[in-house]
């Protein structure tokens, strides 16, 4: 079985898209070509719609039972196919060959989750809330949805949104980022022969056509986005026209509020982890570190002396590299653009080899730090998404609060302290969706995640993930 693709499932089967044509797909790391995928049209997306639409009657009525045997085969290809899986993401995303394993094991987990909690559900209990009547409640899947991933973890996210909307019974159209759909197509190869033909399609191609065809798709009762805010925007208007539900996890740029009190080592070593890796190139990232003044100085220099430990190349040189280049130079590009021009920031790179890694083709950046930005400065306000945190200097818990709720976004925040009372006080007031306390960016498939303000609605993951991707049905049973 060969696991790249570059055409579109569509029914079952493998097909050229209409337009004929192909985009090229390089390793971020060397430039060098790895693959290619179809470059489709909103024809391809209309027959990815119908299959997907005449799949529906069938795979709903599957009992939960059967779906969760089929997620559970399905997670069990990837599992034996791990190796390759986390080599192909690792060439097309630039990603850390243990950040890659390491994500196809997320992914065989969240599709074994997903299988074992749609055979769980719950919600109100029946009743004879009326003499000589009972009511109950079910919960039906919505029929054919559009799912559209972003570039940074294309397979993970792809299973995010793929394993619950297919447990919860409906079929897909699945439409990765453009310039990494690799393992998605791969995740598409592997459920044939174990999902029923239509089940799951998979439609490669950019944003404005591919994308857009989705998101307006008379045919498609809901659609899913992982991408930017303005993307977001974008997906929400064109669902309007059919009305369709929206789920959207947009970006994050999350703060990191560090009290007076808290052990500054764990610190430290918490936002190393959590803002090197995947280059930055994650929605939950330590971005933005909030100190309190009289702990700030001792924290920069603790982040820098971490910062500066971290091996940056290639990831084919082998295991013992932690952060790779940025997925692609377009972004790396937009990244500099900020470091450029920080604001009032001081920009610090502590890296001994400051400037490029490994191959001069490659899309690479430095671990950095910037110090003295404003509240206001673009550094800060907007999501940088790469290797990069603001440190800043706050004066009392009302002003760190203020601060880290005080941009566009709400996905996530940290708070550390060793002062339970103070981080019990503080976490209602952190207007996120998600709130870590001496923790950052762990995620469980058992527990929600999704933003709030600009940062989106909805969950994914848990049992109200799968719930997303259901419609509730009140029957009322008149038997007096
Ligand atoms: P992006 O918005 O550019 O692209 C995301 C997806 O949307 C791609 O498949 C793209 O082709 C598609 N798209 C683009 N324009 C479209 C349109 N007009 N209509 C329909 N689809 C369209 O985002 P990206 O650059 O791939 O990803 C980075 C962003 O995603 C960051 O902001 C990051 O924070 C966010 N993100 C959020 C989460 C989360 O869970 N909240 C997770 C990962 C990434």
């Amino acid at each position: 079985m060969t696991l790249t693709r570059s055409q579109n499932l569509i029914g079952g089967r493998w097909a050229d898209p209409s337009s004929r044509e192909h985009r090229d797909l390089t390793d971020p790391a060397t430039g060098q070509l790895v693959g290619q995928a179809a470059e489709s049209t909103p024809a391809d997306v209309d027959a990815a719609a119908a299959a997907a639409a005449a799949a529906a009657p069938g795979w709903g009525e599957a009992t939960p039972r059967e779906r969760a045997e089929a997620l559970s085969t399905w997670a069990d290809a990837l599992a034996a196919h791990r190796d390759e899986l986390a080599a192909l993401e690792s060439a097309n995303v630039g990603k850390p060959i243990l950040l890659a394993r390491g994500e196809v094991d997320e992914a065989v987990d969240c599709l074994r989750f997903y299988a074992g909690a749609v055979r769980t559900g719950h919600g109100l209990a029946t009743g004879d809330y009326r003499r000589g009547t009972t009511s109950f409640v079910r919960r039906e899947p919505l029929g054919a949805v559009g799912l559209i991933t972003a570039w940074n973890f294309p397979l993970m996210g792809a299973v995010w949104k793929a394993g619950a909307a297919l447990a919860a019974g409906n079929t897909c159209v699945l439409k990765p980022a453009e310039q990494t759909p690799l393992t998605t197509l791969a995740l598409g190869e592997l459920s044939t022969g174990i999902l029923p033909a239509g089940v799951l399609n998979v439609v490669t191609g950019g944003g404005a056509a591919v994308g857009a065809a989705v998101a307006s798709h008379p045919g498609l009762r809901m659609v899913s986005l992982t991408g930017a805010v303005s993307t977001g925007t974008a997906v929400a208007t064109a669902a309007a026209a059919t009305l369709k539900r929206v789920h959207l996890e947009l970006g994050g740029n999350c703060p990191v509020v560090v009290l007076d009190d808290a052990d500054l080592e764990a610190v430290a070593l918490g936002i190393r982890r959590t803002a090197l890796v995947n280059s930055g190139q994650v929605c939950l990232a330590a971005a933005r570190v909030l100190v309190d003044r009289s702990r700030h100085d001792e924290l920069v220099e603790r982040l820098l002396a971490a910062f500066a430990e971290v091996r940056v190349g290639n990831p084919a040189e082998g295991e013992e590299i932690e952060m790779g280049p940025l997925a692609f130079a377009g972004h790396r590009d937009r990244v500099a653009a900020f470091l450029a021009s920080p604001g009032t920031g001081r920009v610090l790179q502590p890296h001994p080899e400051a400037g490029r890694h490994g191959d001069p083709a490659g899309a690479f950046l430095t671990p950095t730090v910037v110090t003295g930005a404003s509240q206001y400065d673009a550094v800060v306000q907007e999501e940088i998404f790469g290797p990069v945190v603001t440190v800043q200097p706050f004066e009392g818990d009302a002003e760190a609060v203020a601060w880290a709720n005080g941009t566009a976004f709400g996905l996530a925040a940290s708070l550390w302290t060793t002062d339970l009372a103070r981080a019990m006080t503080l976490t209602p007031r952190l207007d996120f969706g998600t709130v870590w306390l001496n923790d950052h960016l762990s995620m469980l498939p058992e527990m929600p995640h999704g933003g709030r303000k600009a940062s989106g609605y909805g969950s994914e993951g848990s049992a109200l993930g799968l719930e997303e991707f259901t419609q509730v049905k009140h029957v009322w049973v008149n038997h007096g």
